[in-house]
């Protein structure tokens, strides 16, 4: 093995790095109001967000990613900036390669 193979391992080895949205994407993400009657459901049945493990209050901002999955708008934000998946199901929320190689 010679300098340049070794080189080539250590590159290959370094993990590609995941990336947020985009200002833009996450401006167009779809947001909605909850008008989920969450006081009368049992407790098994309530609608919350799975990020601060809240339940959801009516006319509270919400923002319901591709998979249909529902998070506080402040949440949700803060965790696409950094990640593009849904936190719980790990779908993807852009159409572009969410993966980039380090420089
Ligand atoms: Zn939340
Ligand atoms: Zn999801």
């Amino acid at each position: 093995m010679n300098f340049f193979n070794l080189l080539e391992l250590m590159a290959a080895r370094q993990a590609p790095r995941e990336v947020g949205l985009t200002k833009d994407e996450i401006k167009n993400l779809k947001r909605i109001t909850y008008q989920g009657d969450n006081k009368n459901k049992p407790e098994n049945e309530k609608d919350l967000c799975t990020i601060c493990y809240c339940e959801f209050e009516k006319d509270e901002k919400l923002v319901e990613l591709r998979c249909k999955h529902v998070y506080h708008e402040e949440c949700i934000t803060k965790w696409v900036e950094r990640n593009a998946k849904c936190p719980v199901c790990k779908a993807p929320q852009t159409d572009r390669p969410i993966f980039t190689e380090e420089e």
